[in-house]
């Protein structure tokens, strides 16, 4: 389970989350719409654990797998490498299993620069899947894909966390792609 109860944040003076709470059950979809710089990443940085929230209860498992907003992936590694550096030497074979099923078998020693966008964001979805963490929190993670790539890592997504029982949140302005995990939908007022 994720729970924001009653949270509230400020970057310096500026308000950006007050009184905000918001439960995701286990095994449960949750997508967060709103306008830009209503607080969506705001909120899974919070869950993420990289900004603490100035009031409020926070409840998140200690581990947990996140797709940013950008890629993040380091330019002067190879793919695999990158995925390595995150997830561990030890799960090369989970690593390479999931990059095959999402079309990137043949790109395992490519340079990042010689990807194109929906690539890299397949990638970085493949990482967060092989991180095995009990939580999934995914920020805008569809932008770039096409339809049918979406399917396919909608899929993993739902075999590896949702039928786990495990509580997945994402962020996407595309209800489309919310549908694509059966997600609710939690509108920002
Ligand atoms: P969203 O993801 O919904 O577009 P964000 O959570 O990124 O919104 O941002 C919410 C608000 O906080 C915006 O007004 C944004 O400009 C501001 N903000 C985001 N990150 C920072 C930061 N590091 N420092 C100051 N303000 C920020
Ligand atoms: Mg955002």
């Amino acid at each position: 389970m994720l729970e924001l109860k009653n949270v509230s944040f400020s970057y310096d003076k500026e308000p950006v989350l007050k009184d905000f709470s918001l439960l995701v059950k286990a095994g449960e979809a949750v997508c967060m719409q709103g306008p830009s710089g209503c607080g969506k990443s705001t909120v899974l940085k919070i869950l993420a654990g990289l900004i603490k929230a100035d009031a409020g209860t926070v409840i998140v498992p200690s581990k947990v797998s996140v797709v940013f907003q950008e890629d993040r992936l380091l330019p002067w590694f190879n793919l695999e490498k990158n995925l390595r550096l995150t997830v561990g030497d030890e799960k090369s074979e989970l690593i390479e299993k999931l990059l095959k099923e999402v079309g990137l078998g043949d790109k395992l020693h490519s340079k990042i620069d010689d990807l194109s966008g929906g690539m890299k964001r397949r990638a970085a979805i493949c990482r967060a899947v092989a991180f095995e963490g009990d939580a999934l929190l995914l920020d805008e993670p569809f932008n770039g894909i096409d339809k049918e790539n979406k399917v396919i890592v909608a899929n993993i997504i739902k075999r590896e966390f949702l039928d786990k029982g495990k509580p997945v949140i994402m962020s996407s302005h595309i209800t489309d792609d919310a549908k694509l995990l059966g997600a609710r939908i939690y509108k920002f007022e």
